[in-house]
């Protein structure tokens, strides 16, 4: 009997109080490994640190500085391009944009950039900050207040990041920055220069489809005008012109182009440019339809912008899908090479 109870206290002892022993040992250990991950960390992120003040000197060292001139006030500010560059993304592309795309939006304007660096408008300044001219550009200050509160940082440090992220890469052809064309919303398709400035030279700018830009603002709208709004537009630039509103091809598109904008357009007795009618009746692209009824023209328009080189939305689309900057990059421009300054 006495046997059969030590067996029991020892069967005890092996079922409860080793295993109880063994997990000790193994939060004994395991506190010990935490220890050592940790301090790991601690190490890794002092020497990340350390790498960051490295990179981050090296990268002002490298950083050039432009010359840009403020159109309102004339005044010539010297800046350093990437602080340049966040005014330009942060005014020409906005920050709800994917990272990616914003990030293909700072090469396309560094490489701008330094293209206008290399054949320079303005006699007393590489670039100037009027959209018009040269390229768009706010403040720090400006850019923020036009933001809501909540939203101020992390926009800000969207733009930062995908500035310092592509630091000092500009898209090249034979070795030189190219002329990085873009606009707002191709309309499905980009367009080659020759149809819009007459101009060649530029082999890589070419038409290519861009797909999910249906998804934007920016892709469709309409203008109306009436028969004698659109008579005195014309007028203005074209004092001969007559127009017979009861043939039935009194405006009518005799060519397009071959991104499906408007190349020539019958319009009274004048063949016009699909260009030259975006310009006077302030239509967002030269992709339109005409619908006439009654009194009033109707342009239903597609796209928005000259339609050449990247795509903002398109770009941004193609972040959406998964596409790199890079890769965005490569689809707007051919025949290109993403190279360090
Ligand atoms: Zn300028």
């Amino acid at each position: 009997m006495k046997k059969i109870i030590g067996y029991i206290i020892l069967l005890v002892l092996v079922c409860f109080l080793i295993p109880i022993l063994g997990v000790k040992r193994f939060e004994n250990l395991a506190v010990a490994s935490n220890t050592l991950v940790e301090n790991q960390i601690i190490e890794k992120s002092t020497q990340q640190k350390g790498e960051l003040e490295e990179k981050q000197e090296k990268s002002e060292k490298q950083d050039r500085k432009i010359t840009l001139l403020h159109y309102k006030t004339n005044q010539v500010e010297e800046i350093s391009l990437d602080t340049y560059l966040y005014g330009v993304v942060s005014s020409e592309m906005p920050a709800t944009f994917e990272l990616e795309a914003l990030k293909a939006q700072a090469v396309v304007a560094r490489t701008y950039t330094m293209y206008k660096v290399n054949h320079r408008k303005h006699d007393n300044a590489d670039i100037c900050d009027n959209s018009a001219c040269c390229q768009a550009w706010i403040t720090k200050e400006d850019r923020m207040a036009r933001w809501e509160e909540e939203v101020r940082e992390q926009n800000w440090n969207k733009i930062v990041e995908a500035v310092d992220s592509t630091h000092g890469k500009i898209i090249t052809y034979e070795n030189e920055p190219i002329n990085a064309f873009f606009h707002s919303n191709s309309g499905g398709m980009t367009e080659i220069p020759i149809n819009v400035w007459g101009g060649s030279g530029y082999p890589y700018l070419q038409a290519v489809q861009t797909a999910g830009e249906e998804g934007y603002e920016q892709y469709y709208s309409e203008v109306t005008v009436t028969r004698s709004e659109l008579e005195n537009k014309i007028r203005e630039k074209h004092s001969d012109f007559q127009i017979d509103w009861n043939a039935s091809d009194c405006i009518k598109v005799l060519e397009y182009t071959q991104s499906n904008r408007v190349k020539t357009l019958k319009v009274g007795n004048l063949n016009l440019s699909g260009v030259e009618i975006r310009t006077l009746i302030g239509l967002k692209s030269a992709n339109f339809e005409i619908e006439m009824s009654g009194n009033n023209i109707k342009f239903k328009v597609k796209g928005y912008g000259h339609g050449i080189g990247m795509s903002q939305t398109g770009a941004d689309s193609m972040a959406k899908s998964g596409s790199n900057y890079e890769e965005i990059i490569k689809h707007f421009y051919q025949g290109i090479e993403i190279k360090d300054l």
